[in-house]
């Protein structure tokens, strides 16, 4: 019997290479791209999203399942929403199924229809009442009526009188009921946010209004405008007056932030000037907010302060993106798939909607910068702090000197010490940063050396004495802990000092001092971070210990002293961003401090104080010398900006298997590309290195290898990519290890 319908392509939240073909009878009614629909596959029901209609199907068609149901009561994925999909897929090397999961996680779709369902029986509610006032209004017209008719006709005075005041009885409530149906009537109440406040916009400082005229410059020649701010600068300020300028042209404001757990500052400085058109989001949402979100989103009219997560929102009519802290590495996951940068698919998503982009930042990532100079963005300097810029003193310490001089009382250096009971005696708040959490980032057994590594990962592991227990900071097993060696029982010794031990140190020094800390241990709930941060700004706190969370756009006016107990632990790693990202992190930190025009002391503790990150901060370098430096550095090593790097992840539960399986992969490749090339300005578009191990190359129980593709960058780069994608494919389908091996695009 001949099928009549039409065969439409699926997008499934799955990593599949293929969109399914599925058939829909002509009584299904019209189906176009963006829509939803409920099919079955292999064995499991899913909501997936026609990609395109009227395909012709690739295989034998009475193999082909009909869909279960077209989803009319989910609004259907727009056109930009699927050009973003497919943007991110191509960019990010990723099927458009695992966007698709990213932009409408599990819980979202049924957020989404839960909320559908309670709204519906709300709906029902509704209608029932108005049949019941109705019903009444009608029953009393005919009484009034009646009485009216009565009035007319009576004689004697007082029947009249009676008569009369039924009448304006029955006159009142028949109005009383109007009035209530027409309240009934009035289309979803509740969604229609109230009277909106006149917006307010911030009067800016004349450097402010001189940098603002030169974004507007930028971005009216079409170009992402990067505003180079120093800390303190007020960039905020600017991205408001931008923002409120989009809201009155009718378009709507997307608001990129690292982070948002903690960022309660700014949420409330947003909340003051937009009101209910504020909007936040980020990843660890309730269904049901994140639902009010997506309806809030869909009316328009808002400005959505969120996480990278927040740029797959069904955004309509954006007219601008602000990214703050554009050079944050948070703005990058690193998984599951999609391995997206918040930031650079924010600037996709600009381009899809025309919209005006500004990065912020007081430490421009390299590849901004770069992207400056090519002339694809436009530079926007802001060199002034609002309350006045003053000269911070920079003290960096040598903590190995000090040691042998007995200049050391714990981690703490004397000369330290006498910093902070400086700046407490003249009313001062301090700020110690410690990059790792924990009492101790690890132990030593006093009798064999041994060192406690968690079980599953190549990771010593942390003691958190607080909690009485040894943690892996990668898998997050935790082990009790006994004080003993697991091998000989000897007693263990903290090898180093975390968080929780520089607390503990601080409050023994400066015994008279309010003191709290703030990591991720201690911020696990979003209000308990919020709360100490509210603590500190209205200086409840004298002394506060934290993790880089601390250092993520908090404005405290108090802050005289921002110390960095051990800033060796920010150098390191095999990483070649690793010196890039210690000089933003430092940069970040140093600018927390000196933020109302009072002078700022910055300290920094390492053994390795010649440094030329350290060098930077201590004055003989400016930073725009230390970016050229790097910059002229990755060129010759041909690293991004100057090339795009895959990272190709091989991963296996047997180290021999990760290792042989990565070895014949990179042959493969090395093959397929020729001989690799040593990088830098070479002849060589493509070149192959690795495998190697990385610095952490066991987690969970997989063995890890990386193998490091770099491409670069040209017209060609995109195919190049392709190419890479395919051969991986193709490998994996031989080798059937799909499983073993992702992609990661610019890690
Ligand atoms: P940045 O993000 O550039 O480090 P902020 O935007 O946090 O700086 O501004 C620093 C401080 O200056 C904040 O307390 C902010 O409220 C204040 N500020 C900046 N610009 C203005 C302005 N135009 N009017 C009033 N206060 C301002
Ligand atoms: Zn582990």
């Amino acid at each position: 019997m001949e099928k009549v319908g039409t065969y439409i392509s699926v997008i499934l939240p799955l990593r599949l290479e293929w969109n399914p073909c599925y058939f829909v009878p002509e009584g299904e009614g019209p189906v176009a791209r963006g829509d939803r629909v409920s099919v079955r596959f292999a064995g499991r029901k899913y909501t997936g999203v026609v990609r395109d209609t009227g395909i012709v199907p690739g295989i034998d068609e009475s193999r082909i399942l009909e869909i279960l149901d077209i989803v009319r009561d989910m609004a259907p994925v727009t056109e930009d929403e699927l050009r973003l999909w497919e943007f991110v897929s191509e960019y990010y090397l990723c099927s458009v199924g695992e966007v698709y999961k990213a932009a409408y996680p599990a819980v979202k779709i049924d957020g989404e229809l839960v909320s559908l369902r309670s709204k519906e029986r709300a709906r029902a509610a509704v209608d029932k009442k108005v049949a019941a006032v109705r019903a009444r209004l009608e029953r009393t017209g005919t009484i009034l009526a009646r009485r009216k008719e009565l009035l007319a006709r009576a004689v004697k005075q007082a029947v009249k009188d009676r008569y009369a005041e039924d009448v304006r009885k029955y006159e009142a409530e028949a109005i009383h009921l109007g009035e209530e149906l027409m309240r009934l009537a009035s289309p979803e109440v509740d969604d229609v946010p109230g009277n909106e406040p006149p917006l307010h916009v911030p009067s800016l400082s004349a450097a402010q209004k001189e940098a603002l005229g030169r974004i507007k410059t930028g971005m009216s020649d079409k170009k992402p405008v990067l505003l180079d701010g120093v800390t303190g600068s007020g960039k905020t300020e600017i991205y408001i007056v931008l923002a409120l300028e989009a809201l009155s042209r009718g378009k709507n404001v997307l608001y990129l932030v690292p982070e948002i757990a903690v960022s309660r500052q700014l949420e409330d400085r947003l909340t003051s000037v937009f009101g209910s058109r504020l909007l936040t989001f980020h990843s660890k949402e309730t269904p049901a907010r994140r639902y009010s979100v997506l309806e809030s989103v869909r009316h328009g009219g808002y400005v959505l302060l969120g996480t990278r997560s927040a740029v797959f929102l069904p955004h309509r009519d954006l007219g601008l993106v602000i990214v703050d802290e554009e050079h944050d590495p948070s703005y990058k996951q690193d998984a599951p798939a999609p391995r997206y940068n918040g930031r650079d698919t924010a600037l996709m998503l600009a381009r899809i909607h025309g919209a005006d982009v500004i990065l912020g930042t007081a430490t421009p990532s390299l590849e901004s910068l770069y992207n400056c100079r090519t002339g694809r963005f436009v530079k926007v300097m802001l060199s002034e702090k609002y309350f006045g810029n003053t000269d911070t003193e920079v003290e960096i310490i040598d903590t190995s000197a000090e040691r042998r001089k007995k200049g050391m009382k714990g981690s703490f250096s004397f000369r330290l010490i006498a910093k902070v009971n400086e700046a407490l005696s003249s009313g001062g708040q301090v700020l110690l940063l410690r990059a790792r959490r924990s009492y101790a980032p690890s132990l030593q057994c006093t009798g064999c050396g041994d060192i406690p590594h968690c079980p599953h990962c190549n990771v010593p592991l942390s003691w958190h004495r607080q909690e009485g227990v040894m943690m892996c900071h990668y898998c997050g097993s935790r082990f009790s802990y006994t004080g003993a060696c697991g091998r000989c029982g000897a007693p263990l010794e903290p090898l180093g000092a975390g968080t929780q031990r520089v607390e503990e140190e601080a409050r023994e020094l400066f015994p008279g001092a309010r003191l709290a800390r703030l990591d991720s241990d201690t911020s696990s709930s979003a209000s308990a971070g919020k709360d100490v941060v509210k603590a500190f700004s209205d200086r409840k706190i004298d002394i506060l210990v934290g993790t880089q969370i601390v250092t993520k756009g908090f404005d405290f006016g108090g802050l005289s002293l921002v110390a960095v107990i051990q800033a060796d632990s920010l150098l390191g790693q095999q990483d070649f961003r690793a010196d890039e990202r210690a000089v933003q992190m430092l940069g970040q930190f140093m600018g927390r401090g000196g933020r109302r025009g009072q002078k700022g002391t910055f300290v920094i503790q390492t053994s390795r104080p010649s440094h030329p990150v350290y060098r930077l901060f201590s004055g003989d370098y400016r930073n725009e010398d230390l970016s050229e430096e790097m910059l002229s550095e990755r060129y010759a090593f041909g690293y991004p900006p100057f090339s795009r790097i895959v990272q190709v992840i091989v991963r296996d539960r047997e180290e021999k298997a990760a290792e042989d399986l990565a070895a014949e992969l990179a042959g493969v490749l090395m093959k397929e590309y020729g001989v690799p090339c040593q990088a830098g300005g070479g002849s060589g578009t493509v070149s192959v290195m690795g495998p190697y191990p990385p610095a952490v190359d066991k987690v969970s129980d997989l063995y890890i290898r990386h193998i490091r593709i770099l491409m670069k960058k040209g017209p060609e780069l995109a195919g190049m990519k392709r190419r890479l994608d395919a051969t991986v494919q193709e490998f994996c389908r031989v080798r059937q290890c799909a499983g073993n091996i992702v992609l990661d695009v610019d890690p």
